[in-house]
C-alpha cells in the first residue's frame, strides 16, 4: 500500500513558514509523502497569512484554487482565527484552525487520509534535520511565539497570544541539528527577539550538558559556538541590545541587527503604542557603530500613521539622515480590521501619504547608495545562494538577509556553487545591490 500524500501551501512571513516546516516534519516522521501538485494528494494543507487585507485575499484565493483542484482542503495559520469568514466564501474546507495549531493540522490530515499502519517513526525516519522550506544552506529558527506589546496598528497579539519563549536548549538542538545538516546561516526570528525569556523569567535549560539561560545574549553566545552565520531579526532597542553589539565586533554572530522602528517622532510613537522607544536611540545606535563599526542596520517604517503631521513626517526625514540606516521598508499606513489604530482620529489622506511615501523612499534611497558606495574596493564574505541562467553566481554578504535585503553579483573563474562562502572584492554598487570579483584562495 503507497503511502498518503498531503499538498501543502505556505504563504505568509518567516514565522508561518517555520510553523509549515514543523507540521510537514511531523507529517513525515508519520510515513506521509508529500505532493508537488494538488492532483496528486490526499489532502491539501493551506497555511494562510492574514496580517493585512491584501494577504487575507491572497488566502482566500489559494483556498479556492486547491479546493477547485483537489476538493479536500485543510486550512491552518494566522487567517484561521477568522473561521467564519473562510467559511462564509469557501464552505467546503474540511477544518479551520489558527497559527501553531500543529497538532489539530496533524489530527486533520489523519481524518481525511490515515497514516499507514505499518509506518515505523523508527526506522523510517525523517532527515534528523525536518523538513525545510528554505534552500539547504540557511534556516530560519523561531525562539518564541507570541508577543507581550499591544502596538496600536497591529493584531497579532490577538491571533498568536502572549509571548512564549521556546526552551533553550529545544532551540540550540534544532540549530545543532540544521548545523550539522549543512545549514550555513541561521535566521533567528520570533516577534519580539530582544524578549526572550522574559515570560519564563530567562530561566536556564540545558543544551549539551551545561546550562544556559533563556536570554537573547546566551543564546547568541551559544549558537556562535556552532560556527555559522547567525542573524537577529525583529529586535527592539531594549537595554539588553547593547549586550550583543560586542559579539558582532568580535564576529561570532552576524553584525547586522533588524529593528523595526516604525517611526521616530515622539508623537506618532507614542500613538502607535511602541516599545523600547526614547530620545537616546540615535545616541545608542551611534555608540553600536563605534564598538561595531562593520554593523548594517535594517528597519522598516510605516508612513502616514492617523494623527502624522508634516512636522512629524519632517522629523522622520531628520532622524533618517542622523540615523544613517542601511537597509529599510516603508509601508503606507492601511487599517487592519481589528487593529485599535482605525479608531484614532485625524487619518491621513491617501494623496499625502503617497506624497510622503514617495519623499521617504526617495530621502532613504539616497542614504542606501552612499553607504553601499562606501564598500566599493573592500573585501567581504560572499553567501552564494543562486547560479543564475547565465551561469553567475549571486550572493549575500553579512549585510544582507534572504528575501528582503540586496544581493551580491559575484564574478568568478571558478564554477561555484550554491551554499559556498567565499571571498570577493567589491567593484561597483547601486542603491540596493553589489557587484564583486571573486579571489580564488590560491
Ligand atoms: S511588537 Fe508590536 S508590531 Fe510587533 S508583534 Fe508585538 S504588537 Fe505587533
Amino acid at each position: 500500500m503507497s503511502a498518503p500524500r498531503v499538498g501543502f501551501v505556505s504563504l505568509g512571513c518567516p514565522k508561518a513558514l517555520v510553523d509549515s516546516e514543523r507540521i510537514l516534519t511531523q507529517l513525515r516522521t508519520e510515513g506521509y509523502d508529500i505532493s508537488p501538485s494538488y492532483e496528486g494528494a490526499d489532502v491539501v494543507v493551506v497555511n494562510t497569512c492574514g496580517f493585512i487585507d491584501s494577504a487575507k485575499a491572497e488566502s482566500l484565493d489559494a483556498i479556492g484554487e486547491a479546493i477547485s483542484a483537489n476538493g479536500k482542503v485543510i486550512v491552518t495559520g494566522c487567517m484561521g482565527v477568522e473561521e467564519q469568514v473562510i467559511r462564509q466564501v469557501h464552505p467546503s474546507v474540511l477544518s479551520v484552525t489558527g497559527p501553531q495549531q500543529y497538532e489539530e493540522v496533524v489530527r486533520a490530515v489523519h481524518g481525511v487520509a490515515p497514516p499507514l499502519r505499518e509506518h515505523d517513526p523508527y526506522v523510517d525516519l525523517v532527515p534528523p534535520q525536518g523538513i525545510k522550506l528554505t534552500p539547504r544552506h540557511y534556516a530560519y529558527l523561531k525562539i518564541s511565539e507570541g508577543c507581550n506589546h499591544r502596538c496600536s496598528f497591529c493584531i497579532i497579539p490577538s491571533m498568536r497570544g502572549d509571548l512564549v519563549s521556546r526552551p533553550v536548549g529545544d532551540v540550540l538542538q534544532e540549530a545543532q541539528r540544521l548545523a550539522n545538516a549543512g545549514v550555513k546561516e541561521l535566521l533567528v526570528i520570533s516577534q519580539d527577539t530582544s524578549a526572550y525569556g522574559v515570560d519564563i523569567k530567562y530561566r536556564s535549560g540545558f543544551w549539551n550538558g551545561r546550562p544556559v539561560r533563556t536570554r537573547m545574549t546566551e543564546l547568541c553566545q551559544a549558537l556562535s559556538e556552532l560556527g555559522i552565520w547567525v542573524r537577529l531579526h525583529y529586535v527592539y532597542p531594549y537595554p539588553s541590545v547593547d549586550e550583543v553589539i560586542p559579539l558582532m565586533a568580535e564576529g561570532k554572530i552576524l553584525p547586522y541587527l533588524d529593528i523595526p522602528f516604525q517611526h521616530a517622532s515622539p508623537r506618532v510613537l507614542k500613538a502607535m503604542k511602541r516599545p523600547a522607544f526614547e530620545d537616546r536611540t540615535l545616541a545608542r545606535i551611534h555608540q553600536w557603530r563605534e564598538t561595531c563599526p562593520d554593523l548594517t542596520i535594517r528597519s522598516t517604517f510605516i508612513v502616514g500613521f492617523p494623527g502624522e503631521t508634516e512636522e512629524d513626517f519632517q522629523y522622520l526625514l531628520n532622524w533618517m539622515t542622523e540615523a544613517q540606516l542601511d537597509r529599510v521598508g516603508c509601508f503606507q499606513y492601511s487599517p487592519v480590521e481589528g487593529a485599535p489604530a482605525n479608531a484614532l482620529g485625524d487619518h491621513v489622506p491617501d494623496d499625502v501619504k503617497q506624497d510622503r511615501w514617495e519623499r521617504f523612499m526617495a530621502h532613504q534611497q539616497a542614504i542606501s547608495t552612499a553607504r553601499l558606495a562606501l564598500k566599493v574596493g573592500r573585501d567581504i564574505d560572499v553567501l552564494v545562494d543562486e547560479i543564475d541562467e547565465d551561469g553567475d553566481a549571486v550572493g549575500r554578504s553579512h549585510a544582507d538577509a534572504p528575501e528582503i535585503d540586496g544581493c551580491v553579483f559575484i564574478s568568478s573563474t571558478e564554477k561555484l556553487k550554491p551554499g559556498q562562502i567565499v571571498r570577493c572584492t567589491v567593484t561597483d554598487s547601486n542603491e540596493y545591490d553589489l557587484w564583486a570579483d571573486h579571489k580564488p584562495l590560491s
